[in-house]
């Protein structure tokens, strides 16, 4: 960080030239109610267009910039005449593309907030306007507020002694349906608690603030950051809190809390600055607003002063925009610089990565506190088959659920393990670059679980992006129960939703270890029965088992478990003779055709031991593969990872009859 001395001054400067001709692209209700008004009154600036899809954000903020033109065309607004500068404030996922095209534009640009989702997305704005030689800044509005600049000066004329703390906890209260008037008005869909436009939840949103005030306040850079996230009261796939700890080069120490779940009648916006002489303390200056209450506490005496704040009353989002405009204009330079910026990013990127890889703390507290009921017993619940089971199985409490990033298996564990054993196992690959395991939190942010119908009753559950192997998870609806046959890497809650629309699930199995996927998602939902080969018994870790069998098992609707061995010792396929289709597991691997878009042509068949590896099968493998399939009727063949409509039994015994004529491989068959 260079010179602070003259880089954090106040900004409040007088104007020069005529004023410069802003746009806004987003309308929301931060420009509603802070930035236009301050576009408005701005001594340096003038407000010439707006840009937003929706007519009534346009018409709201319209009343108070009367002289600003509406458009829902980014290039019709781009083209606004006297367009000097654009103040963007969209979601957040929307901020790179705009930055670019304004940039391209020859506009200088004021960002909202955090600068993107992404780092890189933040860098690749900073590098847009370089390239067009146009000015960039982050809209920090707090950087502006009166009592901030008042602050920063208590710091740097040594008021406070040596700061050895900023202490911040900033905080509201989100609901997933909230709206900035209350269901009234504005009637936006609650961007903020989206992973895809927002990069994250409380943290993404609120942290940036104290972060890049903080380094503002100190004149020092923050070197230092952990975090810890929670998802403790809403039920949406970002952190609803989380706290940051810090240390700034200097050596004084940052402590913040932020929160979507913080009830707005608590204190929630508060700053303190620890030194040794005096302790300053912020109440209600944090947020859009101007005013709030500034005190100092002197160490030698105890005593509490308010202090008088010169020009308190002035808006952040005001300064903020007459400083950016002032700059423009030649006057005096912006304070803060896009490495500034990028450097908050980088912190704030950090923090993210090590909020989603704490393990799910939540979980096991509340666990602590389940107990066996009443009696001591455990409750028996009736499956549809008439046995009875468990209701809480010994084994399962108080451990985390975690996922091997480079295979996608499942282990439940006290903390977080340090190996895989599908990763170790020689049918497999070691991780070239370690272990990384996933909590169930960090997957729910991480990927989207999807469906689709591929047959009448038959649905298809997977994730995007790709985990590890990533295979499908199916659910074969039957007059009497829905079964699971394999698992997806993770089941979203609105997956296990659906699901329950669907009647749930009434058995549970797999072709073998490699397809287990969260299928202890399903398990822990829905209880139903579990069946496995008992020979891949010892791999069923992360979910018990109810019903281990031996040749073949017999499931509702007809569809039948048969023991195959080969890839593994217990791998077993499923067969659905209603829909003449086999599951068979990895004892087959399709190459899909390119020519049929639908990926539900195979031009290509193999079989072997293991795939990754290059291990074909035994004679006697391929003999047992053989005589299991050779007396079902099948014209579909379905993998973990392909839906073939043209794989069917005589197919399948084809490639079984070649390798057995010759030497057992593991190339591809052509069909
Ligand atoms: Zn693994
Ligand atoms: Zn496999």
């Amino acid at each position: 960080m260079v010179d602070a001395e003259v880089r954090f001054v106040s900004a409040v400067g007088e104007p020069s030239g005529r004023p410069v001709g802003w746009g806004i692209a987003g309308c929301g209700w931060v420009v509603r109610d802070f930035v236009a008004p301050a576009l408005g009154e701005a001594r340096n600036a003038r407000a010439l267009a707006l840009l937003d899809p929706s007519a009534d954000s346009l018409r709201a903020v319209g009343e108070t910039l009367p002289e600003a033109r509406p458009h829902t065309d980014l290039a019709t607004f781009l083209h606004a005449p006297g367009l000097e500068a654009v103040y963007i404030a969209t979601p957040n996922h929307l901020h790179l593309p705009l930055v670019r095209v304004c940039a391209e534009a020859g506009k200088h640009v004021l960002c909202e907030k955090p600068m993107a989702p992404t780092l890189d997305e933040a860098r690749e704005m900073v590098a847009a306007c370089r390239r067009a030689g146009v000015v960039y800044a982050t809209a920090f509005d707090q950087r502006f507020h009166a009592a901030h600049a008042k602050l920063r000066e208590l710091v740097r004329s040594g008021a406070l002694g040596t700061v050895t703390a900023v202490r911040i906890r900033y905080a509201c209260w989100l609901p997933p349906d909230w709206s900035p008037d209350g269901g009234t008005g504005e009637r936006r869909e609650n961007w903020r608690i989206d992973p895809a436009r927002a990069g994250g939840g409380a943290f993404m949103d609120l942290a940036p603030h104290g972060l890049d005030l903080a380094q503002s306040l100190l004149g020092e850079r923050l070197v230092e950051v952990r975090a810890l996230f929670q998802r403790r009261v809403f039920d949406y796939p970002v952190e609803d809190g989380a706290v940051l700890i810090g240390r700034f080069a200097g050596g004084a120490l940052l402590e913040q809390h932020v929160a979507y779940n913080t009830p707005e009648s608590f204190p929630r916006r508060e700053l303190e600055v620890v030194g040794t002489r005096a302790m300053a303390v912020a109440t209600d200056t944090m947020g859009q607003t101007p005013g709030g209450r500034l005190e100092v506490i002197s160490a030698a005496s105890g005593e509490r002063r308010a202090l008088d704040v010169p020009g308190s009353e002035r808006s952040p989002f005001l300064n903020g925009i007459e400083a950016f405009s002032e700059h423009l204009r030649g006057g005096r330079s912006f304070p803060y610089t896009p490495e500034d910026d990028l450097h908050t990013m980088e912190l704030v990127e950090l923090a993210n990565r090590q909020g989603e890889t704490e393990p799910e703390v939540r979980r096991v507290s509340e666990k602590r506190y389940i107990g066996t009921g009443s009696s001591g017993e455990s409750r028996l619940r009736e499956t549809p088959h008439g046995s009875r089971i468990p209701d809480e199985w010994p084994g399962e409490a108080d451990l985390g659920a975690y996922l091997c990033a480079n295979c996608g298996f499942w282990q439940k564990r006290f903390r977080e393990p340090d190996r895989c054993p599908v990763c170790e196992d020689s049918r497999h690959v070691l991780p070239e670059r370690g272990y990384e395991f996933l909590a169930p939190e960090v997957m729910d942010r991480r990927v989207e679980c999807v469906w689709e119908e591929v047959e009448e009753g038959v649905w298809r559950f997977s994730v995007a992006p790709a985990v590890g192997i990533s295979p499908s998870g199916y659910l074969v609806a039957t007059p009497e129960g829905n079964v699971a046959f394999e698992g997806c890497p993770f089941y979203s809650e609105a997956a296990l939703r659906h699901i329950e629309s669907l009647g749930g699930v009434d058995f549970v199995s797999a072709s073998h270890p490699h397809t287990y996927g969260a299928l202890w998602q399903l398990v822990e939902r829905f209880r139903p029965e579990v069946a496995l080969h008992r020979d891949d018994l010892g791999w069923a870790t992360a979910f018990g088992v109810t019903w281990p069998f031996d040749k073949s098992l017999d499931l509702p609707g007809g569809l039948r478990l048969l023991h195959t061995g080969g890839h593994f010792p217990g791998h077993a396929v499923m067969h659905d003779p209603g829909r003449r289709t086999l599951f068979i597991g990895d004892a087959v691997k399709l190459e899909l055709a390119a020519s049929d878009p639908t990926g539900r042509t195979s031009d290509g068949i193999s079989a072997h031991k293991a795939f990754v590896r290059r291990v074909p099968l035994t004679k006697g493998e391929l003999r047992r593969y053989r005589e299991v399939f050779a007396p079902l009727e099948f014209t579909q063949t379905f993998t973990p990872f392909e839906q073939c409509r043209n794989v069917g039994r005589e197919e399948v015994l084809k490639l079984l009859d070649v390798q057995l004529e010759g030497r057992p491989f593991v190339g591809v068959l052509p069909l």
